[in-house]
């Protein structure tokens, strides 16, 4: 496991920050977002989606709760196969309204999980319980005070 701990003042910070995590994603990199409403676990994930290629403006998902993204890696320092010629898709999943294990099922969260072409992101990780797969990013934020953020970003490979 590896750990890396930063501080951003506001929210353009935490999208740069989001921006150089992006640059090492492969597809089927499976990314768990914990911290409380309004940590910042949407604007991270706009910072994402946008440095992945994605033009359409990522919003929310909480009401529907998994939203999907087509897109043609543009940054040639992804590690993405350049040659792609198939669009990949990004997962954008907010399980805070979420319950029971039925649930994630019937959002298919197992099949998305196991998809290892896509990049899945997914808020309110700790609702996930034994589908959470070990490969994986946790990003934990943290609002320490009006704009300042801890960012926690752990890699379990
Ligand atoms: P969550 O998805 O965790 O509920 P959002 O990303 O939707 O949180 O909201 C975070 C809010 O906090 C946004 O309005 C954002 O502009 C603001 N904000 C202020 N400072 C920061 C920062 N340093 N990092 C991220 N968001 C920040
Ligand atoms: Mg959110």
């Amino acid at each position: 496991m590896s750990e890396e701990i930063f501080i951003t003042e506001n929210a353009g910070a935490t999208q740069k920050i989001a921006e150089d995590l992006a640059r090492n994603l492969r597809p089927g990199d499976f990314l768990a977002f914990y911290g409380n409403l309004g940590s910042g676990k949407t604007t991270f994930i706009q910072g994402l989606a946008k440095a992945l290629g994605i033009k359409r403006r990522i919003i929310s998902p909480t009401f529907i709760i998994v939203r999907t993204y087509e897109f043609k890696p543009k940054t040639k320092n992804l590690k993405f196969k350049p040659k792609t010629q198939n669009a990949n898709t990004f997962y954008h999943i907010d399980l805070y309204r979420t319950e029971t294990k039925e649930d994630l099922l019937g959002l298919g969260l197992d099949q998305i999980v196991n998809d290892k072409t896509s990049v899945v992101a997914v808020e309110w990780a700790e609702k996930m319980g034994l589908l959470l797969p070990d490969e994986r990013y946790e990003i934990i934020l943290t609002d320490l005070k009006e704009d300042k953020r801890e960012i926690k970003i752990k890699k379990y490979e």
